[in-house]
């Protein structure tokens, strides 16, 4: 991932408020379709809305009571939209979830970006913000240029060794702030293919509201866990606590982390190579501490991001004064977001006022009115945050996308460059579903590709570094 100088908080800004519960309970699911899709996410709801638009018979089979997987908008408890899960969408240009959502009625703007570090009591000066901005320059050139050679390997491996006071910030920062893993457990190959995350979307609903509306229509059957799936090249058969469900294929658009737990059975077993590419690309740990803190004690503009100055993965990010309200969300991940959030919500809370109080003071941590944490390694139907690659494990988004008879995979595990983001898994929804929609002979397969004649004078071309970012 190629980073400017002067984004260097909004790639790392995964950031997330009362569940929406996206669909009410609905009638029982009907006993065949086409195709069956297993898991309601940005996947799942994208897979569906394509299939309906061939007009094909679709179910949606969904484990939790609600639509949306990991993006989770809660509106109850502080009476404002505190996106739990994901917060901001991607690529405006080409974002395919924009245009429905505004036709949908929600309003989409772009993002706000301040962006402070905070050195203990005080903000870094400008001399300091620039040395730690060509320390993450530095960082991110030896990530790219690591992941040209022939092997893989960890992030951190590569880092230049001269990053001073930055370097444990730029760590957080590069890694577990951005895709929930340290960096000593992330492929350079993974990380420098990954496409540029740095012009941020927000739905001023909540990115959970837009999921949940944009899977309103889809036939859709919550707290229905798909159990075991009997599959051939030909038809599956999906077995759930309400009865079995005969397709013609299946879209699987659960998380890495519950394909590789083996929380659904197959029969016969899929090829262990899949199960290995899931544990490959197993979910980092991310999460927020929303906290309330009326009056604005901390002194901060709208949306405004802080980081600090840190000596250790200790650390968090903080988005103040989300969309204009008195909510902060102090974010934390990696192997310390981890191993904290194991410890249950005190901990967190716990942690979070500790953070506020080094850099804010006491006055400002006391101002806390109400507080709540997510838990995302313990969400029973998801098990992480977002997927990343361990040091070799590059080439397994590709094998998960990969048909398995007439079985397809999709989530955002299986996009090769959108990896971990609400668009990816939207897009690879899209893709297993006109790959379904082809093996059902509902959409025509696709031609291929002549030969090209060959070229009367040879030209030279300008070099094209695979996996460069498409920035
Ligand atoms: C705290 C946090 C912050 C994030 N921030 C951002 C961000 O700002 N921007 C961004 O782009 N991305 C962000 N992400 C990542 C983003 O949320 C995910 O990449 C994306 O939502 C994944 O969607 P998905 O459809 O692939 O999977 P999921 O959302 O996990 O959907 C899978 C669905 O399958 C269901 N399921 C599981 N097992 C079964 C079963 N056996 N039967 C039936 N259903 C089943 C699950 O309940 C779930 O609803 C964040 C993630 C987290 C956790």
């Amino acid at each position: 991932m190629t980073m400017t100088r002067r984004d260097f908080l909004s790639a790392a800004a995964a950031v997330a408020a009362t569940p929406v519960i996206g669909a009410s309970a609905r009638a029982p699911a009907p006993r065949d379709a086409d195709i069956v899709v297993i898991g309601a996410g940005a996947a799942g709801v994208a897979a569906a809305r394509r299939i309906m638009a061939a007009n094909r018979k679709v179910i949606v089979i969904e484990a939790a009571d609600r639509i949306g997987g990991r993006c989770l908008t809660d509106t109850a408890t502080f009476g404002v939209p505190f996106d739990r899960g994901a917060r901001w969408m991607h690529n405006p240009d080409a974002n395919p979830m924009i245009k429905p959502a505004r036709a949908a009625g929600l309003d989409i703007s772009t993002a706000p970006q301040g962006q402070k570090i905070r050195i203990g009591r005080r903000y870094a000066r400008a001399g300091e913000t620039e040395e730690f901005l060509a320390a993450l320059v530095r960082a991110n050139r030896a990530i790219d240029d690591a992941s040209r050679g022939k092997t893989d390997v960890s992030c951190a491996s590569v880092l230049p060794k001269d990053l001073g006071d930055w370097a444990a910030t730029a760590e957080f920062l590069l890694g577990a702030n951005a895709t929930g893993k340290d960096l000593k457990e992330i492929s350079v190959m993974d990380k420098a293919r990954a496409q540029d995350r740095s012009a941020a979307i927000a739905c001023r609903q909540g990115l959970g509201t837009l999921i949940a509306k944009l899977g309103d229509q889809i036939p859709l059957s919550l707290s229905t866990r798909a159990s075991r799936i009997t599959w051939s090249r030909r038809d599956v058969l999906v077995e759930t606590p309400a009865g079995k469900i005969a397709a013609r294929a299946a879209i699987i658009a659960v998380s890495s982390n519950v394909l590789a737990a083996g929380n659904i059975k197959f029969d016969p077993d899929i090829p262990k190579r899949y199960l290995d590419a899931a544990a490959r690309l197993s979910l980092g740990s991310y999460d927020r501490i929303a906290l309330e803190l009326p009056g604005n004690p901390l002194g901060l503009a709208r949306d405004e991001i802080i980081i600090e100055q840190s000596n250790s993965t200790r650390t968090a990010l903080l988005l103040a004064n989300m969309a204009g309200s008195s909510l902060c969300s102090i974010d934390v991940a990696g192997s310390f977001g981890r191993d904290l959030s194991a410890q249950g919500e005190p901990a967190m809370v716990a942690f979070a006022v500790e953070w506020l109080t080094k850099l804010f003071g006491s006055d400002a941590a006391a101002a806390v009115k109400k507080s709540s944490a997510t838990r995302w390694d313990a969400a029973p139907f998801v098990l992480g945050a977002m997927s990343v690659a361990e040091p070799g494990g590059q080439p397994s988004r590709r094998i998960l996308a990969e048909p398995i008879g007439c079985m397809f995979l999709a989530g955002e595990a299986t996009h090769e460059t959108l990896w971990g983001t609400v668009d990816g898994a939207w897009e690879t929804g899209e893709r297993a579903a006109e790959a379904a929609l082809r093996r059902i002979g509902a959409l025509r397969p696709i031609e291929p590709v002549a030969p090209a004649a060959p070229p009367k004078r040879q030209r030279r071309m300008a070099p094209v570094r695979p996996g460069a970012p498409i920035n």
